[in-house]
Formats: structure tokens, sequence, C-alpha cells
């Protein structure tokens, strides 16, 4: 696919843009290192690729990236964990996108805040500790590996990413050499995965080393709902598309009367599973987690009780701290993971010194530039 260049205006670091009122994500710093869509895995159901401004049929990378960071967390008083990237693969397999991507990472090794990557591509993770032997040991960072589905059915969900078993392997080396890793599996698409081939993929997922596991069934608008169908009748799976059409409410011949997507709607209507299936689904896969030791979360579509209780935050690992500057150095804030409305070390006094953001959802750029006094600060809670 051919890669065009592009100067990012604006501000990089930015939270989600849901506000409190139903809000699940914590605080994150969003790095979008290319436009949204522009990634060559080309899942079919990929939200990324059906927002009105997406990209899909090029490679659009911003490239003052890397310096507009630096500034960034160079002005930055407080940085919740950076996030790369929820518009596409940052270890996508185009040069171009892996060059700046570790250039992104190099950034932020030198101030020193937390950071994850969330994944499809295996050979992109492990070319990744290759090309930065520094982030073995760097304590702030997790990968999220995305294994939504069993090498058969990969086909239809992801049929340009890296396969299943490479995907696992590689979470396995990881593991191994240190690295905190978590895995997704998330769209789980009801109606084309049976309960046998979920429990599969987790136990599989658990022997790699994995602790927790983040998952959804997923929603779609009408354009990623009809892509996911077509893939599914175009496989050996064929049979199984009316039936999940028919899970997530979704009619084809009706498919020109549903709501388009717009910059105020970006998703227009949206396709989910009935409420009541998602809790009985979202039960069960728990308890299989958790029965295997491992932690579990729902990605946004059911609130924090279904999760296991006692999380850092929705993503589980344990090292992804929020970091507040202090004469200039980054440090992090022990029990502090931006996940305000969940794990607030203390919320009467919160160490970051910045009550507001209890509640300011999304944060504003402002917020994370504000000095603090140093009564403000409860530097107790600072780690090393
Ligand atoms: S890997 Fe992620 S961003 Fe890329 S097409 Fe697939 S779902 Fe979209
Ligand atoms: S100390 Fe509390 S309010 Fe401050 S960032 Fe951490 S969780 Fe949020």
């Amino acid at each position: 696919m051919k890669v065009e260049w592009k100067e990012f205006k604006g501000q990089v670091l930015h939270d989600f843009p849901y506000p409190l009122k139903n809000r699940k994500c914590p605080h994150y710093a969003l790095v979008s290192v290319t436009a949204s869509g522009s990634c060559v895995h080309r899942c079919p159901m990929c939200y990324a690729r059906v927002y009105p401004w997406s990209i899909d049929d090029r490679i659009v990378i911003y490239k003052n990236l890397p310096q507009k960071i630096d500034e960034e967390l160079s002005r930055a008083k407080i940085m919740p964990p950076l996030y790369l990237s929820q518009v596409s693969d940052v270890l996508q397999p185009v040069r171009e996108v892996r060059e700046i991507t570790c250039e992104v990472i190099k950034v932020i090794l030198k101030h020193n805040v937390s950071f994850h990557i969330v994944t499809k591509n295996a050979e992109g993770a492990l070319e990744l500790i290759q090309k930065i032997p520094s982030l073995i040991k760097y304590p702030f960072w997790y990968l999220a590996m995305t294994i939504e589905s069993t090498p058969e059915k990969q086909k239809i969900t992801s049929p340009f990413a890296s396969k299943i078993e490479s995907r696992l392997r590689a979470l396995k080396i990881l593991h191994k050499q240190g690295i905190m890793v978590s895995a997704r599996t998330d769209p789980c698409i009801l109606g084309l995965l049976g309960k046998n081939e979920i429990l599969w993929l987790i136990e599989k997922i658990r022997q790699t080393g994995v602790k927790h596991i983040v998952s959804s069934t997923g929603f779609f608008n009408r354009t990623s709902m009809a892509r996911l169908l077509l893939a599914i009748k175009e496989s050996r799976f064929a049979s199984l598309a009316s039936r999940v059409a028919h899970i997530y409410e979704f009619c084809e011949d009706r498919i020109n009367s549903y709501r388009v997507p717009t910059s105020q709607e970006w998703a227009g209507k949206r396709f989910w599973a009935p409420v009541e299936l998602r809790k009985k689904f979202h039960r069960w896969l728990r308890r299989e987690a958790e029965s295997r030791s491992m932690t579990y979360a729902i990605c946004l579509e059911l609130p924090r009780s279904y999760d296991s209780p006692e999380l850092p935050h929705c993503e589980g690992c344990p090292n992804n701290y929020v970091h507040i500057k202090r004469n200039g150095k980054f440090y992090p804030v022990d029990e502090c993971f931006g996940d305000c409305m969940r794990s607030c070390p203390d919320r009467n006094k919160p160490p970051c010194g910045k009550p507001i953001l209890l509640t300011q959802y999304p944060y504003k750029s402002t917020t994370l530039h504000l000095s603090k006094t140093s009564k403000e600060i409860n530097i107790q809670y600072l780690l090393f």
C-alpha cells in the first residue's frame, strides 16, 4: 500500500473522548502514529477504518510525531500512560510505520513514562525488542497481543495479520524475557466462535504466561458489519453469517436505512449483541479465565462490576503508572494507574496532586501542564 507522510497539527497526547457518564476507560495519553485505519492488516470489522475521517486505502504517517511528543512530554507536569495506538497497528509490516514507532518509543524511554502497545503482529513485536533491547528491562511498559480467533477462523477476522500460532509464540517469548504481556480476545464475535473454540483460545493464552485478558463481543456500524458478514460468507464457515447477523440484530436488506457515521456520531447506527447475552457470555468467560489463575476485564460494553475484582485498571498490568514531574524528571506514582474512578490510592488527597482528574473526563490538555505546589504532591507515593 502507498505510504504518505503528513505533519501532525495540534496536540498529540490526548484522552479517550468519552465523558464521565458511562465512562469505563482510564485516563490515557493516546498516540496516533498514523491516520485512523491506515493499517495493512485490513481486518474487516475494524472500527478505525470506518470513521468518517478514516484513511484506509493508503498508509498516512505523521512524520513530526517523535518531535511533538518530545515537546509535549517536556512541557507536561503529569502524564497518564501512553497508548500506542488505537487507530492502527503500530507494528504492522510497513517499514516506515515500524521506524517511526521505534522513534516514538525512544522518546518515551528518554522521558521515563509508562506506555503500552496493542498489536496483532507477532514478528513486529519480536523485531521491536531486537531494535530496542533496553525495553527488556524497562519497567513501565507492556505489550497486549490481540488474539481474537482460532487459526481456522482468523482467515475471516484478521486475514492479513500474523497467524494466531505466531502471536501466541511471540507472547511466550516476550514473557520468558521478563516483559509484561497481556492478551485481548476482542472482538470475540458471538455466533462465529463456539464455546470450545473460545476455551481453546484462553487455554492457549494461559500457556504463554499471560495473567490478564481483556475481551468484548464488539460493536459494529453498518460498514464494518457488512464487511464482516461478507468475509464470513466467502469462507468455509459461510453458514454462520446469518447467525452472526441475527445475534447483532443486523438486517442486510435494511442496510441503506441504517444511520451513517457523521462527525458528530462517528459510528452511526451501532450493532451490538443484546445486553443479557453479553452479561451471560462475560460471566462465563470471566469464570473460565479466573479458574485458570488469570484476571478478566470487559472493554467498554459492561460496567466495572463485571470485571475481576481488585484490578489496578481494566488492562490489568500493574506496571503502567501515572508519572508526575519533580525537579524536571518524571517519577511513577505508586498504586496510581490513571483509572481514577476505579483505583485512586487516596480519593480525598490524590497523590498526583490533581483531584480534578477524578472527575474530568476527558482530561483537558491544560490539566497535564498545570504546575503543582510541593504541598499538593504526596511524595510518599513517589516510587524510586
Ligand atoms: S490490526 Fe487493528 S487497526 Fe489494523 S486493521 Fe486490524 S483492527 Fe484495524
Ligand atoms: S492519584 Fe488518583 S486522581 Fe490522581 S491520577 Fe492517580 S488515580 Fe487519578
